[in-house]
This record gives C-alpha cells, sequence and structure tokens, in this order.
C-alpha cells in the first residue's frame, strides 16, 4: 500500500464517498474430531454421508448433547479476543425449511451469545506500526453448520450430503469499523492467525473451515451509516477485498443514478469478480427464534473459565512486542509472528540458544528463501531449530563468515549433516591469518596496477573491488575485517 494514512475514498460525480464494511465470519471449530451436538466426525474430504449420526440427520427422537471441547474452544477464542466471556448462555432455535437442513432449524444463539463484546488490533500495512487499527467485535456465537446440496448435470437431480450437518461453527460478528478492502484484509488474516494460534479453527479458507459474510454500504464522510448489503460465503481473504471494491463501485453508482440501496442478500461471482442479488430483506424469512427446549443453558465455572485462560498460547501481539524488545525489527517481528508454525520454529532456535536478532534476520533471509526455491513449509524443514543454531553460533563466534554460512546451509539441507561437521570436514573455517591474506592481497594489487593507481588518484569506490577480489581469492575464508585492516594498511 503506498500510504497507509491515506483514507480510501471511492471518486463519484457527486465528490468522495467513504466504505463501511462489517464481517460476520464463521470459523469451524476444527480442535475436536466431533459436531456440536452429537458424536459424528468432522474430517474434510470423506465421502458423502459417511459422517452422519442420527442426531444430525434429525431422527425423531433425537437430542443434542452439547460437545464441551466445542464450547471450551469457542471460549479461549473470545478470551484471545480480548472479548466479555458470558458466563451464562442459551442456544436458539432458528427455523427454517431447507433441503440442507434436515431439523427444519439451526441451533445456533440470537439473544445470549456465549461471547460478548472484543476487539482485534490489526496493522493495515504489515511494514508500518503507524498503521494500526482497532476493529470492534460484537459478538462471538456457537451454532451448527447445515448440509451441502449438489446439483448433478441433470436438471432434475439434486444430492444431499450431510456431513457437514451439526459441524460446530463460531460465528464471530465484527462491528462496522472497517473503512477499506486492505483493512478488511488486515482483519481477516489476523482473525485467522488469533484462531490458529489458539488452535480453536484451523483457518483453512479453501476447505471452508474459514468463511465470511460481507456487509457493505457508501456513504458521503461523516454522514451517517448507509443501507447496507451482506455478501454470503465468501471464502478467501482476496475475494472479499473484491466483494467490498466491487460492491461499494456498485452502490455508488447506483445512488448517483438516482436510485436506492436495499438491504439485501447477495452472491459472490469469483469467475466475473461480480455481486449478484440473492433476495432481498423483504422476503426474508421470520425465523421465529425461541430457545431450544432440548437443551439447557450453559452455565461456566471458575475452573471451567481459569483453565480456558490458563492453556492459552503466547498470542501474536504479544509475541511480536517481546520479539521487539530482544531488538527484532519490526518488520521482522511480524514476519516471525504472522504465521503460528513460523513462531512456534523461531521460539525452538530462540530456545536453542541463538541470538534474536542474527537469528530473525537469518530466518527471514536465508531459511525463508531456501524454503521458498524447495517449495517446502517450515513445520517440515530438514533443518531442525538446534541445527540452525549451531550454524548460527559458529557466525556469531568468527569460525566461519556469513558468506561460507550460506554454503553451509545449503549442505546441511541437502545432506542432514551438522554446521560443525561440515566445517571441519570440508576445511571451511574463516581464517585470520594475515601471512595468507597479505600473500593474496600483494598479488592482486600487483596484478591491478591501474585500478591501485585510480584509487589513491580518488577512487575511493575501488576499495570494495580489491576487497571482493581478496575474499574470492580465498574462497570465501578470510576474516572480512582482518582484509579490510591489511588492504587499508597496504593502499595507504
Ligand atoms: P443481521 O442480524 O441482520 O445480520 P447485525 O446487526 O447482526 O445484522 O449486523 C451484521 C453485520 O453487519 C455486522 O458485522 C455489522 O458490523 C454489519 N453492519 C451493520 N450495519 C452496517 C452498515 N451500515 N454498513 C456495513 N456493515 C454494517
Ligand atoms: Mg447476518
Amino acid at each position: 500500500m503506498a500510504d497507509a494514512g491515506a483514507p480510501f475514498r471511492i471518486e463519484g460525480d457527486t465528490g468522495e464517498w467513504e466504505v463501511v464494511v462489517g464481517l460476520e465470519v464463521h470459523a469451524q471449530i476444527t480442535a475436536t474430531a466431533s459436531k456440536l451436538f452429537s458424536g459424528a466426525a468432522t474430517a474434510f474430504g470423506a465421502e458423502p454421508n459417511t459422517q452422519v449420526s442420527l442426531v444430525d440427520a434429525a431422527m425423531p427422537g433425537m437430542l443434542p448433547v452439547p460437545n464441551k471441547e466445542c464450547i471450551r474452544q469457542a471460549v479461549r477464542t473470545g478470551m484471545a479476543l480480548d472479548a466479555k466471556i458470558n458466563r451464562w448462555s442459551r442456544f436458539d432455535r432458528k427455523n427454517y425449511f431447507y433441503a440442507d437442513l434436515p431439523q427444519g432449524y439451526q441451533i445456533s444463539q440470537l439473544y445470549h451469545p456465549l461471547v460478548g463484546e472484543g476487539e482485534v488490533e490489526v496493522l493495515v500495512d504489515d511494514k508500518d506500526d503507524s498503521s494500526a487499527k482497532t476493529i470492534g467485535i460484537e459478538r462471538i456465537h456457537v451454532e451448527q453448520d447445515a448440509g451441502k446440496l449438489m446439483h448433478d448435470q441433470h436438471p432434475t437431480m439434486s444430492y444431499v450430503d450431510l456431513n457437514r450437518s451439526g459441524v460446530a461453527l463460531m460465528e464471530i460478528v465484527s462491528r462496522p469499523d472497517m473503512r477499506s478492502p486492505a483493512e478488511a484484509g488486515a482483519y481477516l488474516r489476523k482473525l485467522r492467525a488469533v484462531l490458529r494460534y489458539v488452535g480453536s479453527c484451523d483457518g483453512n479458507m479453501e476447505e471452508g473451515s474459514m468463511r465470511a459474510d460481507v456487509n457493505v454500504s457508501v456513504r458521503k464522510p461523516g454522514d451517517e451509516f448507509g443501507t447496507r448489503t451482506e455478501t454470503k460465503n465468501v471464502n478467501s481473504v482476496r475475494f472479499v477485498m473484491q466483494v467490498i471494491e466491487h460492491e461499494a463501485r456498485r452502490q455508488v453508482e447506483l445512488i448517483e443514478a438516482g436510485g436506492t440501496i436495499v438491504q439485501e442478500t447477495r452472491l459472490f461471482d469469483p469467475d466475473k469478480g461480480v455481486t449478484r442479488s440473492l433476495r432481498s430483506k423483504e422476503d426474508a424469512h421470520d425465523y421465529r427464534y425461541f430457545p431450544d427446549p432440548d437443551l439447557l443453558p450453559l452455565e461456566l465455572d471458575d475452573a471451567f473459565l481459569e483453565e480456558c485462560r490458563g492453556s492459552l498460547p503466547e498470542l501474536p501481539d504479544a509475541k511480536r512486542k517481546r520479539y521487539e524488545a530482544q531488538g527484532i525489527t519490526p518488520y521482522n517481528a511480524g514476519v516471525l509472528t504472522a504465521e503460528v508454525e513460523t513462531a512456534r520454529w523461531f521460539d525452538a532456535l530462540l530456545d536453542a540458544g541463538a541470538e534474536a536478532k542474527q537469528a530473525a534476520n537469518w530466518v527471514v533471509a536465508e531459511l525463508f528463501g531456501a524454503l521458498n526455491r524447495r517449495g517446502e513449509s517450515i513445520e517440515n524443514n530438514p533443518v531442525t531449530p538446534a541445527a540452525a543454531a549451531e550454524l548460527l553460533r559458529l557466525v556469531a563466534d568468527g569460525t566461519i563468515s556469513g558468506t561460507i554460512a550460506k554454503q553451509v546451509f545449503e549442505i546441511m539441507l541437502e545432506s542432514g549433516e551438522g554446521a560443525a561437521a561440515i566445517v571441519e570436514e570440508r576445511g571451511l573455517k574463516q581464517t585470520s591469518d594475515t601471512g595468507a591474506i597479505d600473500a593474496e592481497i600483494d598479488r592482486i594489487l600487483a596484478a591491478n596496477a591501474d585500478k591501485v593507481e585510480q584509487y589513491k588518484a580518488g577512487k575511493q569506490a575501488l576499495f570494495g573491488f580489491f576487497v571482493g577480489q581478496t575474499m574470492k581469492a580465498m574462497q570465501g575464508k578470510a576474516n572480512p575485517q582482518v582484509v579490510n585492516e591489511r588492504l587499508r594498511a597496504k593502499l595507504g
């Protein structure tokens, strides 16, 4: 982003417009292997209708039994988002008829959600601490997912897969606090990171474990909120940003052409990059919400809440601050904490004795570079944190130069050997032997008499050339500081 400080505006015929965004994120509780009210499995990719209990199929007389782990995970998530945990909450039935919902109602929480107000701090530009913004969370409630309809090539055939029926979702409802596609993107990425640190949801948007309903309205800056539309089930960060961009422009054009926005539900077409009306609020269902008579209210006691809080890991914001306090640059701290796997690996590297700042630079430049080239992820990378710490120690104590360290690391990746062993076997130790270095320098200065002349006549930049030539002649093993000193002495 060019300038994090400049507000996002849409240029219309009548002047500038501001976009207002609120997101309802559905996050599947993947931390548990079973559903919200039944023991059926929830694994992704199973054959249709192989993970359906009698409860999920809504056979008559079946009763829901709350899965305690789901409640625990939602509470931990709420705590991680600095939210108010409601000690007393209740499930409600949201009644509607659809072929993917055998019960005829979804069990959700309307009146008394498990989690109340919270907040998320996001960096709109992750390289710029001054782009921080706080996005409010209105509530988090727990609810069941519905099944999935599949329509065959033949227009007359439809199938239902109830594997998702009854799967536990957390609905995380934001305040209408976002003002640009970039802010919404930053919010979703941060939310996803927090869920993955907590472990309640794997954040896998391709597999549908996280998806967003995108509420968008436009207004002239400073005016009251406008009427919003809601685009349902958007399943990638990029698509959410596209929806906001497209929907904001569409609304501005419509209003400026004399039309009015109606509150409606829309669908996103990722192939065309546009949203389309699905139904307007006038034909919205009356869901006839009422407390589910099959379920008692949830009452959380102190011991349960304490256990939830005590089980939370260090979260991205706290970790980032700790890294910065250890001398790591804000940019590197942001990169290292963005994904929980990276942060875990880096913490293990620090635990193995690596110096924080050196380790951060090495991970962001060298390790990430190597992983990218090799198409590997940090979890299954062949070099352990302890092995990396050994390599970094050899650089820190001057045994090898930074240049040689790159070579050693390549060999470590290929052979799985330890850094010290590689250095020993291949004779890669850095040398401060002035005799050997002087000999090379004398040879190079003699062979480049013209350049020596130019240098002495004031062409300072040539110093780097002499350093480079000497290092090359020494096969990268000369101590660069000694090379610099000796060259200065000889060149006068
Ligand atoms: P509903 O129950 O009809 O979905 P909510 O009040 O729960 O309505 O709001 C749903 C979402 O819409 C929230 O994320 C909220 O932030 C967002 N929202 C509310 N008003 C607006 C608005 N004027 N523009 C954009 N988003 C809005
Ligand atoms: Mg809604």
